[in-house]
C-alpha cells in the first residue's frame, strides 16, 4: 500500500496541464482505486483541440455505479497550470523541511493523493459514497460543466479539493469574463470630423464601468474581503497607428461576483449602460461577448458537512477569494465546501509546494468522513 507522499510524488511526474490529456492521471488514480475493489466509469470527450479528456466516476465496492444519486461526493481535478521552464524540478518532487514541493503539490494532486490514501481501506465505505475526478478544471471547469451536462451524478453532499490549509470554505466568489468590442471609424487623425474614434467611446464606456464598480461596493457579503463584487479591466487593444482614428478598441472585463448575486448581474449593467450610451450617440457603437458566467456559492454556516469538516479539521470555516468547481455543483447539491492541503498561494507558481503534515492530516479526516461509523 502506497503512501500519501508515494502517491503525490507519483502524480507529480506526470505532465498534466491542461494543454494534454490527462488520460496518465487518471489511469494511474483508476488503477490504484480498482487495486482496492472500487469501480470506475470513464467519460471523455474532445477538447477544442481534439485532445482527448476524461472524468472518472468511481464507487466502492458493492455499490452501484450507475445510481446517479450520491451521498457524499469526493471531487478533484486532474489538471494543473503550465509551469515556467526555468523551473527545474516542476516534475520532481522534493521534500525539504516538511514541504513536498511539485508542479500541483498542493493544486491539486496533493488533495488526489490524500483520496487515493483514504480509499485505500479494508473497512467498509458510506453508502452512496462517489470519487469524481474531472478534466480541465484551470481553463474554465470544463470537465466539470460536461458533467453536469451529462447529469452523470446528483450529489447530496460535496467536498470538493482545493488548496485552503485544511480550512472548510463554505462560499467562494465566482468568475465571470467578457470582450466588449467597441467599434469606430477610421480616419486620418487631421480631420477628426471624418471618423469616430472607438477609442475615445470605449474610454467613456470604461469610465461608466468604473462608476458601475464604486456602486456594486454598497452591496456587501462580510464573509469576504474585499467584501462586495470586484470588476477589472485587465486587458486593452486599439488602434493601428498614432495618425489614425482607431476604428476598434477591445478590452476584457472581469468581475467576481459576491454569492447571491447572480453571475449576469454585472453583465446586465454594462450592456444596459451600453445601450444608453447608443440613444444618447448614433455613433458609439459596442458589442459584448460574454466568455465565462460563473456564480459565487455559499453553504450556510449551520450546514452538517461545514461542522463536521471544521469539527475533524480543528479549523473554522472560511471563504475562498479564487474561482473552482463548487460554483457550478452548488445549485444541483444541498452542501457543497471546497477542501484541501497546502495554500493557494503558492500555487501557479514556482514556489508551489504542500506540508507533509497536512496531506496526512487530510487523508485522516478523508477516511473519517468516508468510512461506515
Ligand atoms: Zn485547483
Amino acid at each position: 500500500m502506497n503512501s500519501v507522499v508515494e502517491h503525490l510524488s507519483h502524480l507529480i511526474r506526470i505532465p498534466s496541464n491542461s494543454a494534454v490529456s490527462n488520460r496518465s492521471v487518471i489511469e494511474y488514480a483508476a488503477e490504484v482505486l480498482h487495486r482496492a475493489g472500487w469501480t470506475t466509469r470513464a467519460l471523455s470527450y474532445r477538447d477544442p483541440q481534439q485532445v482527448e479528456k476524461v472524468n472518472l466516476i468511481a464507487a466502492p465496492r458493492g455499490q452501484n455505479i450507475s445510481d446517479h444519486h450520491a451521498d457524499l461526493v469526493l471531487m478533484c481535478h486532474s489538471d494543473t497550470v503550465p509551469f515556467a521552464p526555468d523551473w527545474e524540478h516542476a516534475l520532481d518532487p522534493q521534500i525539504e523541511n516538511g514541504m513536498l514541493h511539485g508542479c500541483g503539490a498542493c493544486d491539486i494532486k496533493g488533495f488526489l493523493a490524500c483520496i487515493l490514501t483514504a480509499a485505500t481501506s479494508e473497512a467498509k465505505f458510506l453508502d452512496g459514497l462517489r470519487i469524481i475526478l474531472s478534466a480541465d478544471e484551470e481553463i474554465g471547469c470544463i470537465g466539470a460543466a460536461h458533467l453536469l451536462a451529462d447529469n452523470a451524478l446528483r450529489p447530496r453532499r460535496m467536498i470538493i479539493g482545493e488548496p485552503t490549509q485544511l480550512h472548510p470554505a463554505r462560499a467562494g466568489k465566482g468568475y465571470c469574463l467578457a470582450e466588449i468590442t467597441v467599434t469606430g471609424k477610421e480616419a486620418h487623425s487631421a480631420h477628426p470630423d471624418q471618423g469616430v474614434s472607438a477609442i475615445y467611446n470605449a474610454a467613456r464606456l470604461i469610465g461608466a464601468i468604473e462608476k458601475l464598480a464604486v456602486q456594486l461596493r454598497s452591496e456587501q457579503n462580510s464573509f469576504f474581503r474585499p467584501a462586495f463584487t470586484t470588476v477589472n479591466v485587465g486587458l486593452i487593444h486599439g488602434g493601428t497607428a498614432k495618425n489614425i482614428i482607431a476604428g476598434s478598441c477591445r478590452f476584457q472585463l472581469e468581475w467576481r461576483p459576491i454569492p447571491g448575486q447572480a453571475a449576469n448581474a454585472v453583465l446586465d449593467s454594462v450592456i444596459a449602460i451600453i445601450t444608453n450610451m447608443k440613444q444618447a450617440d448614433p455613433g458609439f457603437h459596442a458589442e459584448v461577448r460574454p466568455l465565462r458566467q460563473q456564480a459565487g456559492f455559499e453553504t450556510p454556516a449551520s450546514s452538517p458537512l461545514v461542522q463536521q469538516i471544521e469539527r475533524l479539521a480543528g479549523r473554522p470555516a472560511v471563504s475562498i477569494p479564487f474561482g473552482s468547481e463548487a460554483s457550478l455543483f452548488a445549485p444541483v447539491a444541498q452542501e457543497v465546501i471546497v477542501f484541501g492541503p497546502g495554500d493557494m498561494r503558492t500555487a501557479h507558481s514556482s514556489r508551489e509546494c504542500v506540508p507533509v503534515s497536512e496531506l496526512e492530516e487530510a487523508t485522516r479526516i478523508l477516511r473519517t468522513m468516508i468510512l461506515r461509523a
